[in-house]
């Protein structure tokens, strides 16, 4: 007994059985009761939504022994020829490989001929492939069909077919196949083939299959072959070379938490698995795409095709994000998407902007926009009215130093297969103290600044104000180091790149100085005496208020022990730039 795939024993073969394309069917349905077909259809829509399955059973309604009917009997030889793909009056015709102007002349010869059946369908699919004169052929055919020819033409990419070939059609839109109809589909399926497969892995198969009926089938075809028994969410990631949802919860919460070597250690754990780093990344925007669901719905329905327990996850993840951090995510992941081809080493990239996600500031701009937005384009929130526990409130990570406190890091196994590891070890900044002092010199970094460090919270009140009192210059603000000298002043610690900047903005005579001067009284509830310096190895993004407890590595030491990263870390310190919104005014 041959075995029959899923995908072709389950195409629906009647009207009745196609799943979610409701007008299109009553459409076809009342046409071929009333003997109104017409002699050409255009079919578009998603590939997988039943175009050309939907021009079969029309040709059975067709060509039935007992029809045309709307409801084909599948039993009588002509049924059954249509359904095997043996008719000689359903020719299908590939676009993408007939697309020459030949190939449609000998179409139209062969239109002329008449049939034994009734009607002849001519079904092209990917109609939008064909050349331009080939087009013009058939649109010779189409303006004077025989009485017996039906063509239809199936695309996915409508806007490709001519004008004067969409005038000649009647067009019919299919849509994807809804999530809950496809599940309650392949459930269908599974209980007749006694398939055993849990909710949670079907929720799987739905996603991956992205409201195509035929992908779907072949997905369980594929899953229930390899796992032999009962269908698992382990059976179906390892069968489809998935990576686990959980993985992809560990790695926001990384982020979250801002712990690059995290990060890094999940990462590797995904490419241990085998898993293809594009698939990794198309998955990882699918979950910061749930998360942003997640956040901005307040519900979860729209999660689709995941358990409870998992929506409940997201619905839990997502209040640590602002919805600002989570679309400045998706954007930097679908643009490494665009280059990774580009790279013969695919991974180090993604490495790197893995990391630079878990450094991520906390979203100032976009966050302010969507806040205005939501309250109609009024003031600026107040301090503190940022979204519960999002990155805006906790103290922010930074580009220019890394945490480590020791129990911030997972221990990971040394030496793991592939590359070495490119962030250090808890072992090896044991004595992180000392070296960041040894090379730090004379300037003034993090955890070595003299004098004390403004308070992160404190900080954090300062920015706020500033953001309602003088936006403009809050990005600038954000790049520094505060802390008080021994003399009591505050000292905005910056970046020698940024030095002309804050000159231009806070140099004294700037309307810039004039209000934080103002917001600085206000917060410190005195009179505060502001200097600015200028570091060469100086703080190059945010602004760091040491945590208690925790001892930091300047970047300068981490590169010089990992200098591969060191034209990465270029990179990306001038993106952190060139992404200041403001630049220095002119006047
Ligand atoms: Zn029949």
């Amino acid at each position: 007994m041959s075995y029959l795939v899923l995908a072709r024993k389950y195409r629906p073969a009647t009207f009745d059985e196609v799943a979610a394309q409701d007008l299109v069917v009553s459409t076809l349905k009342a046409a071929i009761e009333k003997g109104k077909v017409s002699h050409a259809y255009l079919f578009t829509g998603p590939r997988g939504s039943g175009k050309t399955t939907v021009a079969r059973i029309l040709a059975k309604a067709l060509n039935c022994e007992k029809g045309p009917t709307a409801k084909p009997c599948n039993v009588c030889a002509r049924c059954k020829d249509i359904t095997a793909g043996v008719s000689l009056d359903v020719i299908e015709i590939d676009g993408a490989s007939h697309n020459s102007v030949d190939d449609v002349r000998e179409l139209n010869e062969n239109v002329r001929y008449a049939t034994a059946g009734g009607h002849r369908i001519y079904i092209i699919d990917e109609v939008h492939m064909l050349s331009a004169s080939a087009f013009n052929a058939l649109l010779k055919t189409l303006e004077e069909p025989p009485a017996h020819a039906v063509f239809v033409l199936a695309t996915t990419e409508v806007s490709k077919i001519p004008a004067t070939i969409l005038s000649r059609c009647q067009r019919f839109d299919f849509r994807r196949i809804p999530p809950p109809a496809l599940a309650t589909t392949l459930q269908n399926v599974c209980a007749k083939e006694n398939i055993e497969v849990e909710p949670e892995a079907l929720a799987i198969l739905v996603r991956k299959a992205d409201g195509s009926l035929r992908d779907g089938l072949s997905l369980l075809d594929q899953v229930w072959t390899l796992s032999g028994g009962k269908i698992t969410i382990e059976s179906v990631e390892q069968a489809l070379g998935l990576i686990g949802l959980e993985i992809f919860f560990e790695l926001t919460d990384a982020f979250v938490q801002k712990d690059a070597a995290r990060t890094l250690s999940v990462f590797d754990r995904v490419v241990e698995k085998g898993a293809d780093i594009e698939d990794f990344l198309d998955q990882l925007l699918y979950h910061l795409r749930n998360l942003l669901v997640a956040r901005l719905k307040q519900h979860t329905e729209e999660l689709l095709g995941l358990s409870e327990t998992e929506r409940q996850e997201y619905v839990q993840q997502a209040e640590q994000f602002a919805e600002g951090d989570v679309l400045r995510m998706m954007k930097a992941i679908s643009d490494l998407k665009l280059n990774l081809s580009r790279l013969a080493d695919p991974k180090i990239l993604v490495e790197a902007e893995l990391v630079k996600l878990a450094w991520l500031d906390s979203t100032v701009d976009l966050k302010e926009v969507l806040e205005k937005l939501e309250s109609g384009g009024g003031s600026s929130p107040s301090p503190g009215s940022g979204p519960k526990g999002s990155f805006s409130t906790k103290p922010p990570g930074s580009f220019s130093t890394i945490g480590v406190a020791s129990t911030e890091y997972p221990v990971r196994a040394s030496g793991t297969a592939g590359m070495p590891s490119p962030l250090p070890s808890p072992q090896s900044f044991g004595n992180a103290q000392s070296a960041s002092k040894a090379s730090a010199g004379t300037t003034a970094v993090a955890a070595n600044v003299p004098g004390k460090a403004v308070e992160g919270a404190v900080w954090k009140q300062v920015l706020d104000r500033m953001r309602k009192e003088n936006p403009a210059s809050v990005s600038l603000l954000e790049q520094c180091h505060p802390y008080f000298s021994e003399q009591d002043e505050l000292i905005l610690s910056f970046g020698r790149s940024y030095e002309g900047m804050a000159k231009l903005k806070f140099g004294g005579r700037g309307n810039g100085r004039k209000i934080l001067d103002e917001v600085l009284a206000e917060v410190f509830g005195r009179k505060i005496v502001l200097k600015m310096e200028f570091v060469a190895n100086g703080p190059a993004a945010a602004p760091i208020a040491p945590v208690p407890g925790s001892s930091r590595v300047s970047v300068d030491d981490w590169l010089e022990k990992y200098p591969d990263w060191k034209e990465i870390w270029e990179k990306l310190q001038l993106e952190a730039i060139e992404r200041q919104p403001n630049r220095p005014e002119t006047n």
